[in-house]
């Protein structure tokens, strides 16, 4: 099949959350199985041109708040898996993808409409008829309205899918953008691309999408029930066949411990003997004191919203930091949330390293030399930290939801390789952590669980056989 995938932030050239390791990785494993992909992503400033080269092709957008000229530059994934850069200037050279401190840039609603169109019209340019276009989230909200409407006369057979990796963002505007996007105002209806009295591109592409997926199958449960729905749940449920949940893989070429370039010492479920000499570097690396005896070293890596439950943390881990327990956290976010880890590190200066910031390398080393890995999130649509942590041997401690419910089993249950606890309160992260010393000072159970873990296949084959599924079943339709 040949699929068109528009996506905002793609492994390795950009990246803010889990939405760019699997636009970086799902169409490898396409390409692998035999696919056409083309992956279609803006030139941000991050983005060095040196892995690129320059196409020649130039095409004009034309929306009525201006025309828009994209040069394309393109990146190979594969040989069947290209990138295709969108090189606009005063819409994507900036220092961030999406906003900086003063908030949202006040003109995504364009350079995300930018995406979404230049990704069909550059597919039409080059004669890629796609089968499927398969767009992520509300930056590509817009294009399988455009499909639908047959913008400029572009492929009547093929069939959309949208991906929904966070309900939380949905890509809300104020309607007044409408008329600069060429959204007919027949559209802003609550069956079409009205929200609240806003223009909601995530539910645009909800609505105009002949398939929706999400990233788990209890967030696609969550996700279709007023609880959890966000005020979308109607929509959700209304598509022919629900939400569909396929859990993420894992790209187990930059996570393997036995060959990991990060890690001053690999090791492998059947030899951990490198895992010590990991969390001696981690200890060093954030100049804390090794633990007491017997007591476990946790890691944090995310980025800092309410979401991921720091704030949960703050108030739940002093009293284990007492005992001799030690944290190393790595993420940036929410200045309070920042500051909450800044005032635990100066309490306990040397339980608790913080850095605060994007480092790749540090993040690897936290998986392969922490003893758990904390991500008690208020809801996790699938979550990639607590696989990376399974595959390295660091236990994961999680709130029992969305993904983490799928990749996570509780260690009760006698064959789990973690630990899962139900509700997002101190109390019960209190009680995870007890827990958690308990295993940890039975050292042949927690060796077993660390190997389970270890071992259990997070790849992206099973995954990928299921967007394939899913891809198969929408072009049968015809
Ligand atoms: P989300 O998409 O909600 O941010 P995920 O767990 O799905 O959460 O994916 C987060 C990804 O970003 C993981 O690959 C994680 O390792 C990485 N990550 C997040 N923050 C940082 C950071 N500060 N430094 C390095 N990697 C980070």
């Amino acid at each position: 099949m040949r699929i068109l995938f528009p996506a905002s932030e793609v492994v390795p050239f950009s990246k803010t959350g889990g939405l760019a390791d699997v636009s970086g990785a799902l169409p490898i494993v396409l390409a692998e199985r035999g696919h056409e992909v083309r992956v279609v992503t803006p030139l941000y400033r991050t983005v060095s041109r040196e892995q690129l080269r320059e196409t020649g092709r130039t095409f004009t957008l034309q929306f009525p708040f201006g025309d828009v000229v994209v040069r394309t530059w393109e990146a190979s994934l594969h040989e069947r898996a290209t990138v295709v850069f969108l090189d606009v200037p005063q819409l994507f050279d900036r220092e961030q993808l999406y906003g900086d401190a003063r908030g949202d840039y006040s003109d995504n609603a364009r350079r995300f409409a930018v995406l979404s169109m230049a990704a069909l019209t550059d597919a039409q340019a080059v004669g890629f008829e796609p089968d499927i276009l398969h767009c992520h989230d509300w930056q590509t909200g817009l294009a399988p309205m455009a499909l639908r409407r047959g913008y400029a006369g572009a492929f009547p057979k093929t069939k959309s899918v949208l991906t929904v990796h966070n309900l939380a963002y949905q890509g809300g505007f104020q309607k007044s953008e409408l008329p600069q996007l060429g959204i007919p105002w027949s559209d802003f209806s609550p069956g079409g691309v009205e929200f609240w009295d806003h223009l909601s591109m995530l539910k645009t592409g909800i609505v105009f999408a002949d398939a929706v997926t999400t990233v788990s199958p209890t967030y696609a449960k969550e996700i279709s029930s007023p609880q959890d729905g966000m005020g979308l749940d109607g929509v959700l449920r209304a598509k022919p066949g629900g939400v569909i949940g396929i859990v993420n893989g894992i790209d187990e070429n930059e996570w393997s411990p036995a060959t990991d370039v990060y890690l001053p010492a690999r090791f492998s479920d059947a030899d951990l003997a490198g895992r010590a000499v990991c969390r001696s570097t981690l200890l060093e690396t954030m100049r804390l004191q090794p633990p007491a005896d017997g007591m476990p070293l946790f890691g944090v890596i995310g980025r800092m919203v309410e979401q991921k439950g720091a704030d949960l943390l703050h108030a739940a881990l002093p009293v284990f930091l007492e005992h001799g327990a030690a944290v190393v956290v790595l993420g940036s976010g929410a200045a309070k949330l920042e500051q909450g880890w800044k005032t635990l590190a100066a309490r306990y200066p040397l339980r608790v390293g913080v850095k605060l910031g994007y480092d790749t390398g540090l993040a690897h080393l936290i998986e392969a030399g922490s003893d758990f890995f904390l991500m008690p999130s208020r809801f996790e649509p699938c979550g990639l930290n607590q696989m990376y942590s399974q595959r390295y041997g660091c236990v994961p401690i999680v709130h029992a939801v969305g993904g983490l419910v799928d990749t996570v089993q509780d260690v009760r249950r006698g064959e789990g390789t973690g630990i899962s606890f139900r509700g997002a309160t101190v109390e019960a992260v209190q009680g995870a952590l007890q827990r958690a010393m308990e295993l940890y000072q039975s050292k042949q159970t927690f060796l077993e669980v660390q190997r389970r873990g270890m071992r259990t296949d997070f790849s992206w084959d099973a995954s990928a056989a299921r967007y394939e599924a899913v891809y198969a079943e929408l072009a049968e339709r015809g």
